[in-house]
């Protein structure tokens, strides 16, 4: 993904959020990452950038951007929340179970289909967890 700056500042007045540095800086470090960031990856990356920023301006600034639609949080793991960009087609995730990476994949057409009738379906997550190319390479060179 990259989305500009002037992209984002048009989602969030469509939002009605006021496009603050904090906001914009947020928004472009989920969306443009791909690293599906939890809180405090958020927090540890934008204070690089605004060393004064605290803890909860981040805080409030995701809540905000949830509210508004234009990011979400994940439902993958049952300590920190991780957070992704709601407005791209929709995919389902991988979980390195490793290293704790959370990757796009694809999500077969059609997945609807298997919820019982009379539900109406408004969103699917579907998490797939295992490990990565990467950790599956690490592991057999350490086993050699
Ligand atoms: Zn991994
Ligand atoms: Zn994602």
């Amino acid at each position: 993904m990259n989305i500009d700056n002037t992209t984002m500042i048009r989602m969030l007045h469509d939002s009605k959020i006021r496009p603050s540095v904090h906001r914009l800086a947020v928004l472009d470090y989920v969306a443009n990452s791909g690293t599906h960031p939890t809180a405090d990856d958020i927090y540890a990356e934008i204070s690089k950038d605004y060393p004064a920023v605290s803890r909860t301006t981040v805080y409030n600034s995701l809540h905000t951007l949830v509210d508004g639609g234009i990011l979400k949080e994940l439902e993958i793991d049952n300590g920190s929340a991780h957070y992704d960009f709601a407005r791209q087609s929709p995919h389902s995730h991988f979980k390195c179970r490793n290293c704790g990476r959370i990757f796009d994949m694809a999500l077969p057409a059609g997945i609807a289909e298997v919820v019982s009738p009379g539900f109406r379906v408004d969103a699917a997550e579907l998490c797939f967890a295992g490990a990565c190319p990467e950790c599956i390479d690490r592991n057999k060179n350490s086993n050699n």
